[in-house]
C-alpha cells in the first residue's frame, strides 16, 4: 500500500525561519477552521519515502486552528480520527497536561496514516510546542519544545484612578500580569484598601520574541508602586523577586502539600517504564497515600491558573508561584479555589480524591521549575532569603538598570 504525504505546492514560502531552526517540527500553511466542512486540500500528492520518521516527515497532513467553543472531541471527529485514539493521546497527556491549555488561535498539526493518527503537534506559539507521537499499537509518547528567544523590555506606567485592576488595565497590563503583581506584593500592600487616587506604578515588562515574532509570553522584570509616601519595589533576579534592599518577596515553600505526612506511594521518576510497552512513561510527580477528603495545601504563595477535569488526571489544580515555580495537584475530589484566585502558602486549596484514572485514593503532587517537572521531595525549593553575598553586585547592577528605565519613562 502506498502512503502519501500531502504537501503544499509552495511550501518554502510559508515556512517561518523559527520552524526551520527548530529542525524537527514545521507547519504547512493549509489551515481549516470549524465550523467549515473540511475541504479537499489544494495540494499535490507526493510519494513518501520510507521509513516514516518524525525527522523526515515534518509536514502535518492537517493543521487545524482552534476556534472558540471547540472541544478535542469535535476536532478529532471532524478530522475522522477515532475517539479511541484521542483517549490514547489523553493518556500520554496525563504526564504533561498540555491539552487543557489549548485556547482559540492555537494550532493542532495532525499526521495521519490510513486514517490512523501517527502524530499530533500542539503549537501554542513559536516558543512552545508539544508533540505526541505514536510509540506503539495503542500508546503515544510526548516531547516538548521550549525556545528561549529574545526578551524585549518596555516600561508600562500609570496612575491609580479607580481600582488597581482598572488602572493597570488602562496602562496596558493584562489580567494575568495584574494578578501576578497582586500576588507578589500581597504581604506588603492591600491593593483594595491601601491605594489612593493619584498613587503611581511602573512596571518593566519583557515580551518574548522569536525571529522577530512576538510569542505572547511576557514576564515582569521590575516594578515600583508609589503608595502615598512609601515605595514598594520588586526586581526579578535569577527567577525570584527581591525588593530594593535585596530581601526576598517570596515566602518560603513547604515541602509537603498536606499537614500530616502520608506514605509516599510512588516516587518522582522521569524514566519510569510503561509496564506493558516498556517505553518511558514519566511519572512527573510524587504520590502520597492520602485517603479521600484529605485537605490539600498550597505549598507556596501564588495564583491559581487552572482548575480542570482531565479524563486521566481527574480534577486537578495548577498554581503559579511567580515566574519560576509552578505546582500541580491531581486526582482531587473537590476544589476549594477557583481560577484566578490568589492563594497563600499553607492555604487549603482542595480535598484529595481518586478522580481520573487512578489505582486508588492518592494525591499526585508536582513541582515545576522553569517549565520542567522536578522531584518535589528533593529539588531546591524557594526559601525566603535575601540575595546572597556573592550575587549582590549582579543584583545591584540589574536593579539600577531597571530603575534607570523606570526613571526615564515616568508615567
Ligand atoms: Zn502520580
Amino acid at each position: 500500500m502506498k502512503r502519501y504525504l500531502r504537501k503544499p505546492l509552495m511550501l518554502g514560502v510559508y515556512l517561518p525561519a523559527a520552524a526551520l531552526t527548530l529542525g524537527a517540527f514545521s507547519y504547512q500553511p493549509l489551515e481549516y477552521s470549524l465550523p467549515l466542512e473540511l475541504p479537499e486540500p489544494k495540494v499535490a500528492e507526493v510519494q513518501l519515502e520510507e521509513p516514516h520518521t518524525l525527522a523526515e516527515v515534518s509536514i502535518a497532513d492537517f493543521v487545524y486552528t482552534i476556534q472558540p467553543g471547540d472541544t478535542l472531541s469535535t476536532i478529532f471527529e471532524r478530522l475522522g480520527v477515532s475517539q479511541k485514539e484521542m483517549y490514547q493521546v489523553l493518556e500520554s497527556d496525563v504526564s504533561i497536561l498540555a491539552l487543557d491549555t489549548l485556547k482559540p488561535g492555537d494550532k493542532l498539526g495532525f499526521w495521519l496514516e490510513e486514517g490512523r493518527l501517527q502524530q499530533l503537534e500542539l503549537r501554542f506559539n513559536v516558543a512552545h510546542q508539544v508533540v505526541f507521537s505514536r510509540a506503539a499499537e495503542d500508546t503515544f509518547e510526548y516531547s516538548e519544545v521550549l525556545v528561549e528567544g529574545q526578551w524585549r523590555e518596555q516600561v508600562v506606567s500609570g496612575e491609580i484612578n479607580g481600582s488597581f485592576y482598572t488602572s493597570a488595565k488602562r496602562a496596558g497590563l493584562n489580567a494575568a500580569e495584574i494578578q501576578r503583581i497582586s500576588a507578589l506584593l500581597q504581604d506588603k500592600i492591600n491593593f483594595r484598601r491601601d491605594l489612593r487616587a493619584g498613587d503611581r506604578f511602573q512596571v518593566v515588562r519583557a515580551e518574548q520574541y522569536i525571529d522577530g515574532e512576538a510569542t505572547g509570553n511576557t514576564r515582569l522584570e521590575g516594578l515600583r508602586v508609589f503608595n502615598r509616601s512609601r515605595e514598594l519595589t520588586a526586581f526579578m533576579f535569577d527567577g525570584n523577586y527581591y525588593d530594593l534592599n535585596g530581601e526576598s518577596l517570596a515566602r518560603a515553600f513547604m515541602r509537603y502539600p498536606t499537614k500530616r505526612r502520608f506514605r509516599l506511594s510512588s516516587q518522582f521518576n522521569p524514566y519510569r517504564k510503561h509496564p506493558v510497552t516498556g517505553r518511558v512513561r514519566p511519572h512527573n510527580g510524587t504520590d502520597f497515600a492520602t485517603p479521600i477528603g484529605t485537605p490539600v495545601l498550597a505549598t507556596g504563595d501564588g495564583v491559581v491558573t487552572r482548575v480542570t477535569k482531565h479524563p486521566y488526571a481527574g480534577l486537578y489544580i495548577v498554581i503559579e508561584h511567580g515566574e519560576k515555580y509552578k505546582t500541580r495537584f491531581l486526582h482531587l475530589s473537590k476544589a476549594l479555589v477557583r481560577k484566578g484566585q490568589t492563594v497563600s502558602r499553607g492555604q487549603k486549596i482542595a480535598l484529595s480524591g481518586n478522580s481520573g484514572r487512578s489505582t486508588g485514593a492518592h494525591l499526585h503532587y508536582e513541582l515545576h521549575i522553569n517549565g520542567r517537572p522536578v522531584n518535589a521531595m528533593k529539588a531546591p525549593i524557594p526559601v525566603a532569603d535575601a540575595v546572597g553575598k556573592d550575587d549582590r553586585m549582579a543584583f545591584n547592577q540589574l536593579k539600577d538598570r531597571l530603575l534607570e528605565q523606570m526613571n526615564a519613562n515616568q508615567g
